[in-house]
């Protein structure tokens, strides 16, 4: 690469486990610009340690992004470079960034993505499902109402679904959308991605379930979900279900309509009971 061309945001990707899936051109950028904007320094100071990087670090993380998003736009439009990297992988996916990314473009400031790892792309790239289109849909909300919501909110989406989650999280997600979408429903669980640990496992969501509840090693380390989208039979059967529910609603209390809709259709009762409370 020629020399860093001046007063531009390069956006990083660094690995998601094994160091060597930085590229050159990332280590390139990274020696060379007056400043990395690093989600937490402590914890990207041994990476850029182990390639012998120098550059200064500054913190940018999501409790003082707006403020440091003016700074940095502005010594950026005086002249100087600055790289951006969070944690692990590409920068603004489920992590900080995108506050500064848009100060920056609305300044005027030539963006450049140094593409690299990301974890649901990788978890994608050997789920063995369908991957021409899917949805990303990051965390899901940590209180179990709100989770379930988000749930049932898309118990249709035809395309592939990917979740990130943590492993304080793992059991109690795959539980809800085992409730939600009900035990058929194809799921990968890819586990520890490009680390000693890596796990990808493929059954569908009543199993899955049953597997880490079952192995405590399944519940250790980082996760991404990915869930089949919803066939056409799931989405005939939905329907149907739905309406024996709004038959049944008419003569019994909604929980007891959703119960006997549920073991009538084949519809996943939380489903028919959500879809009555929205
Ligand atoms: N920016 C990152 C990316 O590009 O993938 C994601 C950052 S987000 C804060 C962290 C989440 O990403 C983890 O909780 C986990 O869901 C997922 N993740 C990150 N590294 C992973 C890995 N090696 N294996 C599986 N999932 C991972």
């Amino acid at each position: 690469m020629s020399s860093i061309q001046s007063g531009s945001l390069w956006v990083v990707a660094t690995p998601i486990g094994h160091r060597d899936d930085i590229s050159a051109r990332a280590l390139e950028v990274l020696a060379q610009v007056a400043l990395i904007a690093a989600e937490d320094t402590r914890h990207s100071r041994p990476l850029l340690q182990h390639f012998r990087i120098e550059t200064p670090l500054l913190a940018l993380h999501e409790h003082n992004e707006q403020d440091q998003a003016e700074k940095l736009v502005a010594r950026m439009l005086a002249g100087e470079s600055i790289a951006l990297i969070s944690d692990a992988g590409t920068p603004l996916i489920s992590d900080p960034g995108f506050r500064l990314v848009r100060a920056a473009r609305a300044a005027g400031v030539r963006c450049i993505p140094v593409p690299g790892a990301c974890a649901a792309i990788a978890a994608l790239s050997v789920a063995g499902m369908p991957s021409d289109r899917f949805v990303f849909e990051g965390f899901l909300p940590a209180k179990a109402a709100a989770r379930r919501a988000r749930l049932q909110a898309l118990q249709s989406e035809p395309r592939t679904l990917i979740f990130y989650e943590s492993s304080h999280r793992v059991l109690e997600s795959l539980a809800d959308m085992l409730a939600v979408l009900g035990p058929q429903r194809e799921a990968v669980l890819a586990r520890e991605l490009t680390k000693l640990f890596e796990t990808v496992l493929s059954q569908p969501l009543g199993e899955l379930v049953e597997r880490v509840r079952t192995d405590p090693d399944q519940q250790r380390g980082e996760f991404v979900i990915l869930l089949a989208g919803a066939g056409e039979d799931a989405d005939a059967k939905l329907a149907e279900g739905q309406r024996v529910f709004q038959l049944l609603r008419e003569a019994l209390p909604p929980a007891k309509a959703a119960k006997l809709a549920a073991a009538i259709t084949g519809a996943p009762r939380k489903a028919l009971y959500g879809s009555d409370e929205a």
